[in-house]
């Protein structure tokens, strides 16, 4: 009972039907309407933060999407470290960077310590995975290289050549690590040695993937691994992606869909030509492997591959396609 009935002048309550008086104090009581008014503002409030949240969301600030940006200033922080070819100070830092970066997502990062043989010598190399733990046992690789080839003529900062796989697979291993678990383990592999140190051969190139593939054998894990989803050279502002005619048909196709699913379909009409890269020893092993590559870039192993080549465009589109690719492959693994 409020304190303003209290004081209501006695005749005005005893000349009222009760039917009146259980009506009037309906109407009359302040707090009633108090709690109505509380129970609208709750409303607008909530109403107003899920909409800003929506908002948010879709303007890139939202933490669970993939940004442009964000792969963008990966790119940058590598490439700033100058050119870093396999075994050199610069690469150790570059992977310093890459497994920081994959803590700060909560993944476990591995490093992989080997040394290559190259017709230059011995080079220690590392292969540095980041392990996003899912419900089951079957992993996803998601791999690109992130060191640039070395040339003893020029300066070679690799942005797109090295850098721009880097910096896609650091924002995809973020944005998956906020969203619900996966069925599968992914693996974020962040390969080694790929360039070759003089003519491109069999055994001069794919160091890393190389190694990794060999060690999947080793360690009995071949069946395990169901796919790799390879990346390389993805930031070129006039996106243009492969059809690499070594990759397994049907991730072709899931690429294809993938890019149809989110309006992006015409930057993956790139020429159908054989290209070799880190997907060929997994798809010795006959793991289904496709490398989502544009090699369609003109300033490719020349020291004008620079930052300003690189698209943070170009790398949400690829982000978002590798993303959309995962949940088409999360449908197809649960079947
Ligand atoms: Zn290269």
């Amino acid at each position: 009972m409020s304190a303003e009935q209290k004081t209501l002048p006695k005749s005005a309550v005893t000349n009222r039907t009760s039917f009146h008086k259980v009506l009037m104090s309906f109407i009359k009581r302040p707090p009633l309407h108090k709690k109505l008014s509380l129970l609208l503002l709750l409303l607008i409030i909530v109403l107003a933060g899920t909409a800003l949240s929506m908002i948010c969301r879709n303007s890139g600030k939202d933490t669970g999407h993939f940004s442009g940006d964000r792969a963008f200033s990966h790119v940058k922080e590598i490439v700033e470290l100058g050119p870093r070819p396999s075994g050199s100070e610069a690469l150790k830092k570059a992977g310093e960077y890459i497994k920081n970066k994959l803590a700060e997502s909560g993944l476990e990062a591995r490093d992989g310590y080997f040394t290559a043989r190259t017709p230059t010598g011995s080079v220690a190399m590392n292969n540095i995975t980041g392990v996003m733990k899912g419900a089951g046992d079957d992993i996803l690789i998601i791999g690109t290289h992130y060191e640039s080839k070395y040339f003893s003529s020029q300066v070679f900062v690799g942005a797109n050549d090295g850098g721009s796989g880097t910096g896609v697979l650091l924002e995809a291993a973020r944005v998956l690590s906020i969203r619900k678990e996966q069925p599968f383990t992914i693996w974020f592999v962040f390969f080694d040695g790929e360039e070759a140190f003089g003519e491109w051969s069999a055994t001069d190139s794919l160091y890393g993937s190389r190694h990794f593939a060999e060690e999947l054998k080793e360690k009995g894990l071949v069946p395990k691994v169901k796919t790799l989803l390879l990346l390389d050279m993805v930031g070129d502002r006039d996106l243009s992606i492969n059809n690499d005619a070594y990759s397994t048909p049907w991730l072709r196709e899931t690429m294809h869909d993938a890019a149809e699913d989110l309006g992006f379909r015409q930057y993956f009409n790139g020429p159908y030509v054989p290209i070799q890269d880190d997907h060929i020893p997994f798809l010795d092993l006959s793991i289904p492997s496709i490398d989502i590559i544009d090699m369609n870039f003109p300033w490719w192993h020349t020291p004008d591959d620079t930052l300003d080549k690189v698209s943070p465009a170009s790398l949400e589109i690829v982000g978002l396609t590798l993303l959309r690719m995962i949940d088409i492959l999360e449908d197809r693994f649960a079947h």
